[in-house]
């Protein structure tokens, strides 16, 4: 598909910056939500078409309740129609909380003398892998602070190190990055590694509030950060992650940046990113931000599903810093991923629990400490397929929520299939005897539903060669 660039004050050249905060707040102030222009810009939306700024601003600024209603529901019914009801499950792993940046609102800051720093150890990350696919995990992202100890050629070491630790029948199939803006060259030696996404979070797209925030390191500089998944695209690194941290700022202009980031990107490069995160700062007085713009759950449901609707195809990651509620919630109007078993402490999912209390690296506080089975036991119990799907990635069918969003039948025939296979993997393997049993009688119903639309019976026989005993079947 070829995006048609829209026209902005600032026009998008690669490389260079393209927030005009002013232009945004023209957009929300002039936005008027009546019924009509609700109704039409939901019924865009659900005709797989992105939302414009203008567009995107008239949704945040509704606040009428049973037009507000209107919008979850079409986020509701877009994630139902275009996604079906698999959701894609990985965990993030720390690897160091060196950093030389002093984020106001962040644990890992330079000035936190506090914080106890580390970095893992070779053999200290094959540990937590271990212990991650001892749990059934195949999907992780790494993170890192901002240092020089983490270079390009580090992470892509990282990388192939997690790669090659295989313990029983654990793998991981798809590592992923959260890690400081690179440079072309940079990003090109990260994606020789094989990594899937390259995540940045501009954390404000308000530059006043952004120099605010970030006192002093290489972070300070606004536009390197919003250039860095330009430099991304340049390296051929397409597979990129936004995102930001509501609460540093007033969330409606939040969602514009996005959206207006996401324009950018595809005007320059053709390709939007791979996926949005929505991370939120719960309680102000603990980071220094002001309780002004912290978010409640009612704003925080609305802007999610805001959001879907803005960026119809790219993949939605909510993540454990929200509560086991709010994820249940939120996770109905568009959410594609989320993670789960989450610890956030540097080296402690192979630590026992007498030694998780001397830790003190987290970044920041997570609220659902559930672990992976308890996790998926709650999927498969409101009916959500659980997957470790990696097949798009590894079959070179690059762009997979694009493919997924708009190619016809694509989740029918490969994620859904794809969804169940790796599931049957992880019951036979890891769950317990009645999680096992909640497991196949929820795959026996999604085959039902699938009859008409896909080779049933291919996926039944893949289903029994790994109950026979095979791994890593997809289609
Ligand atoms: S088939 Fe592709 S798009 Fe679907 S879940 Fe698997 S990797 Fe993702």
């Amino acid at each position: 598909m070829k995006f048609t660039p829209e026209k902005y004050r600032i026009a998008d050249e690669p490389m260079q910056p393209f927030i005009d905060s002013q232009e945004i707040w023209d957009y929300i102030n002039n936005a008027k939500p009546t019924r009509e222009r609700v109704r039409a810009i939901i019924a865009k939306s659900l005709n797989k078409e992105r939302l414009n700024l203008e567009e995107t601003a008239v949704l945040v600024n509704t606040t009428d309740p049973e037009l507000v209603e209107e919008i979850l529901q079409g986020a509701r019914t877009l994630k139902e129609k275009v996604y079906g009801n698999r959701i894609v499950l990985f965990a993030p792993l720390y690897i160091g909380n060196k950093c030389t940046n002093n984020c106001t609102y962040c644990g890992f800051r330079t000035s936190n003398k506090d914080a106890v720093r580390m970095t893992l150890a070779d053999e200290d990350l094959v540990k937590e892998v271990e212990a991650l696919e001892d749990n059934g995990q195949k999907r992780l992202i790494l993170v890192y602070g901002e240092h020089k100890d983490y270079s390009p050629e580090f992470i892509a070491d990282n990388v192939r190190l997690v790669y090659g630790v295989k313990k029983g029948n654990g793998e991981i199939r798809r590592v992923n990055i959260n890690a400081a803006p690179l440079d072309v060259e940079g990003f090109r030696i990260v994606k020789e590694s094989g990594i899937g996404t390259y995540q940045v979070f501009q954390e404000t797209y308000h530059p006043d509030f952004y120099t605010n925030y970030h006192l002093s390191g290489k972070k300070k500089d606004f536009n390197w950060r919003l250039t860095s998944l330009d430099r991304a695209q340049e390296a051929g690194l397409d597979d990129v992650g936004i995102g930001a941290l509501f609460g540093l700022y007033d969330w409606r202009y939040e969602v514009l940046g996005l959206v207006r980031h996401t324009n950018h990107l595809e005007a320059c490069y053709n390709v939007g990113p791979h996926t949005i995160s929505f991370p939120r700062i719960k309680d102000a007085s603990s980071v220094n931000t002001p309780a002004e713009y912290v978010v409640n759950d009612d704003d925080f449901v609305k802007l999610v599903a805001i959001l879907r609707l803005a960026v119809p195809y790219t993949g939605m990651i909510l993540t454990a810093r929200e509560s086991v509620a709010v994820r249940r919630q939120v996770i109905q109007f568009g959410v594609s991923q989320i993670d789960g078993g989450t610890k956030l402490e540097l080296g402690s999912y192979a630590q026992t629990k007498n030694e998780e209390q001397n830790l003190n690296r987290e970044q920041f506080m997570i609220n659902d400490n559930r672990s992976l089975g308890e996790i998926i036991e709650d999927l498969v119990d409101n009916d959500y397929l659980p997957s470790f799907c990696t097949a798009c990635y590894r079959l070179g069918r690059t762009g997979e929520h694009f493919m997924e969003f708009s190619v016809p039948g694509f989740i029918k025939r490969f994620c859904s299939p794809n969804a169940m296979l790796t599931l049957t993997e992880y019951l036979i393997d890891y769950a317990t005897p009645e999680v096992q049993e909640k497991g196949w009688k929820l795959i026996e119903r999604s085959l039902v539903d699938l009859e008409s639309q896909a080779n049933v019976a291919e996926i039944r026989n893949r289903i029994e060669r790994i109950k026979q005993g095979e791994r890593d079947l997809y289609f």
